[in-house]
């Protein structure tokens, strides 16, 4: 099965014809001789959920608040809904900015109770036009009967889908959500994120969403834009940033990968250490490397094989056997719990991509 397809999901008829809901160009942001953000250009389409994904400090949230208007980039241009709000010609207020917001810290307003922290958002409207939203947005996150509770009343996942509801109560042309889950313990954590994509699908918000959980990232994004050092590396799908990255960071952003050199035969395979597979690598060069993430490569049982079971992981549903190879390189393979392989057993690797290898070109040593 090929895992190539094209970087942005097709999009639906109605929105063919809408402009992004978010579109950078060029957006440079520099803190002293940090450069926090740097040329960076993107779009998020209506109704699309764009993860933003990379390590602590690669300038996410620099990003993020750019685009809220709490800080100004230094160069670039953004536009909302085909809006300039930053650029040459324009210098919009947040306030009039039409987004959302949801952070990670507990922003709710302490003093006043679910009601009046969401009806804070809508200024402007007539008291009725306000309890029909309040009461719609209060639906949309399953919390109805919670409108005269207050914030210290609410479990920790309560509060972020108040949170929710209140960033999405005004329909803000894109929601802006910076690691909103951060603070929620693991099994709570999960629980809210499936609530709150299926809040923000039923919503047909546009969404900016900053994380950096790989897992999030490609399991809630439509499109996953991997960020380092202040440049985004690579937009896709998540199938394709996980399964055909076009550099060893983003590999390495979205789960454990190795890489071995590789040789190739000129018949359409390659060859390496962990054995010989078909690629139709077009790249030439003398030091070249293929990608092996643990699911991609198994072994079996062999007193003749090469590699040395090294090191078990027990995770539950599979077991990581770490196996070295005769280079001395070791590598993890993901097999079934019901594999039962010693400590120190003697292995024949053999690839099994179950997709398009990926083939790099080696790092500078
Ligand atoms: P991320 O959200 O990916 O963790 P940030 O956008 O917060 O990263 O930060 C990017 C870089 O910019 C970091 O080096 C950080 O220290 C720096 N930075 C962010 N905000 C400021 C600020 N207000 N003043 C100085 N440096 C900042």
């Amino acid at each position: 099965m090929s895992t190539r397809e094209p970087l942005a999901p097709p999009r639906a008829p109605d929105q063919q014809t809408q402009p992004p809901a978010v579109e950078l160009n060029g957006i440079v942001k520099r803190f002293g001789s940090t450069t926090a953000v740097d040329n960076v250009a993107l779009s998020i389409e209506s109704g699309e959920l764009l993860t933003l994904v990379g390590p602590s400090g690669c300038g996410k949230s620099t990003l993020l608040r750019m685009i809220a208007g709490l800080m100004q980039p230094d160069a670039g241009e953004i536009l909302l809904a085909g809006r300039p709000v930053f650029g040459p010609s324009a210098s919009v207020p947040p306030e009039d900015r039409s987004v959302g917001l949801v952070f990670q810290e507990n922003t709710l307003f302490p003093h006043l109770n679910v009601r009046d922290n969401i009806a804070f958002g809508l200024k402007g409207k007539s008291r009725r036009q306000v309890a029909s939203r309040v009461a719609e947005v209060l639906e949309l996150v399953e919390l109805g009967s919670f409108l005269k509770r207050f914030p210290h009343e609410l479990s920790g996942g309560e509060r972020q889908r108040v949170a929710l509801a209140r960033a999405l109560a005004p329909e803000p042309t894109v929601l802006l959500l910076d690691e909103p889950f951060a603070n929620l313990d693991p099994n709570l954590r999960s629980q809210v994120r499936g609530q709150t994509v299926e809040i923000l699908r039923r919503a047909g918000a546009s969404v900016l969403f900053v994380t950096h959980d790989q897992l999030e990232a490609m399991s809630l994004g439509d499109r996953v834009a991997v960020m380092g050092s202040g440049r985004v590396e690579q937009i896709g799908s998540p199938k394709t940033v996980f399964h055909l990255p076009t550099s060893r960071f983003v590999a390495a952003s979205l789960g454990e990968a190795y890489f071995l050199p590789v040789t190739l035969c000129g018949n359409g395979q390659i060859d390496c250490e962990a054995g010989r597979c078909a690629s139709d690598c077009q790249l030439t060069g003398d030091r070249m490397e293929i990608m092996v993430r643990p699911h991609d490569v198994t072994f079996r049982v062999d007193p003749a094989g090469s590699g040395r079971v090294v090191g078990i992981e027990f995770q539950g549903a599979h077991i990581l056997y770490q196996v070295q190879l005769p280079s001395g390189r070791r590598l993890r393979c993901q097999l079934p719990h019901t594999t039962d392989v010693p400590l120190g057993t003697a292995v024949a690797v053999q690839l099994a991509h179950g997709h398009e290898p990926v083939v790099l070109p080696a790092r500078a040593e």
